[in-house]
């Protein structure tokens, strides 16, 4: 693989050679801005400036091993099952629809397992894989999205039927597009006597989503989440969603993701959900999550199953860390756990300074007030 300059990296994740130069040195490597830097210190320096890493490692990743291997990229990527989240106005159905679809898709051993909630779960849809990401809200979508994560490669829009569209809705319209992700409007509750499926069609439209069938260019499925009804047709929409939008990724490195949820346990300690996004993920990897860090001392899946290993889009629940991290982090595993403990240390310092020249400025701010 051919290497980067201090001074080509500088020029493609957007800051000054000076800063990758100090951050090296902080680190006790010296370098100029005409030394060339070695894959593994290039993922450092990445992980370091953490949105950039986002944008090179995760969004922009064949763009970035583009220029490090040319020729193989395209080879290595493999098909990887979409992740879809649903959004949508309180009590238009996201839970019941969430359940409806788990319930109905367990796939045969899975029976009588106890699901356990880790904020995220795949189902077995025709023979392929579909994860969904089962956040507390849009407040975490949020929150994601203001860390510069990127989780979801597609938004189900539920409205309920028998209400129209309400400021949650709208609210999860304007994330889809800020995430400029497909969307599927799943039109909820048509079981009701009171449904009015045009009505749902029309605001929709007004809120600029028109359906397909009406001329535009949004697909919208008719669905009971209570019942069933539609729901078969729906997950159908994604699979062929997916096979038209070809979500890709390299099973064959060090897993990198992001957090979805994460908490302490009092007998576990520090648990995290991760989503694996690129790479596959080891029992026994060094990883760094946000500022923590530590080895995947286990790895379970949403039905609790022990994993040794969990490639792209799969949802995992971990333990093994040093301290908490929090959603929205992004995580990557490394080969050696000195390297992870050194980048965790780091950016926790980093963290630290951040924190504390902002809690400095308020304290002047404060003064300036009191004079
Ligand atoms: P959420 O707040 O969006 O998660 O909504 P829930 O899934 O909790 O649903 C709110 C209420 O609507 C619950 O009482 C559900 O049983 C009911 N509900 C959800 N989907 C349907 C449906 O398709 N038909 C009917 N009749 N009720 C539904
Ligand atoms: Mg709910």
């Amino acid at each position: 693989s051919s290497a980067l300059t201090v001074g080509e990296l500088a020029d493609k994740i957007g800051r000054n050679a000076s800063e990758i130069i100090k951050l090296l040195f902080m680190m006790g490597n010296m370098v100029t801005i005409n030394s060339t830097l070695d894959d593994e210190t290039i993922e450092l320096v990445c992980m370091e400036f953490n949105v950039e890493v986002h944008k090179e490692i995760i969004i922009e990743e064949s763009d970035f091993e583009e220029q490090m291997d040319v020729e193989e990229d395209a080879s290595l990527l493999t098909e990887r099952p979409p992740v879809i989240t649903i959004m949508g106005h309180v009590d238009h159905g996201k839970t019941t629809l969430l359940d409806t679809i788990r319930k109905a898709h367990v796939t045969e051993g899975e029976f009588g397992g106890i699901t356990q909630h880790i904020g995220a779960y795949q189902v077995s849809v025709k023979g392929k894989k579909v994860t969904f990401l089962d956040t507390p809200g849009h407040e975490a979508f949020t929150a994601m999205r203001a860390r510069g994560a990127k989780v979801t490669d597609v938004v189900i829009i539920v409205v309920a039927a028998d209400d129209g569209v309400m400021p949650q809705t709208k609210e999860a319209i304007d994330h889809a597009k800020a995430a400029g992700v497909p969307v599927i409007v799943a039109v909820n509750k048509i079981d009701k006597a009171e449904a009015n499926i045009d009505r749902i069609m029309s605001e929709m439209s007004d809120n600029g989503l028109m359906p397909e069938e009406w001329g535009g260019n949004t697909i919208f499925t008719k669905i009971s989440a209570k019942v069933g009804t539609g729901v078969p047709e729906l997950l159908e929409t994604i699979l062929v969603l997916s096979e038209v939008e070809d979500f890709r990724a390299n099973p064959n490195k060090m897993a990198s993701g992001t957090v979805i949820e994460a908490k302490l346990d009092k007998g576990r300690g520090p648990v995290a959900t991760l989503l694996i996004q690129n790479g596959t993920l080891h029992a026994g990897d060094a990883v760094v999550v946000g500022t923590s860090f530590g080895r995947v001392r286990k790895m379970v899946d949403d039905h609790g199953r022990e994993l040794k290993q969990a490639g792209p889009s799969s949802p995992v629940e971990i333990i093994g860390l040093n301290s908490v991290p929090v959603a929205g982090d992004i995580f990557k595993a490394f080969d050696s756990e000195k390297k992870a403990r050194q980048i965790a240390e780091t950016r926790l310092n980093k963290r630290i300074e951040q924190e504390r020249s902002v809690s400095s400025a308020l304290t002047l701010d404060d003064l300036a007030r009191q004079i």
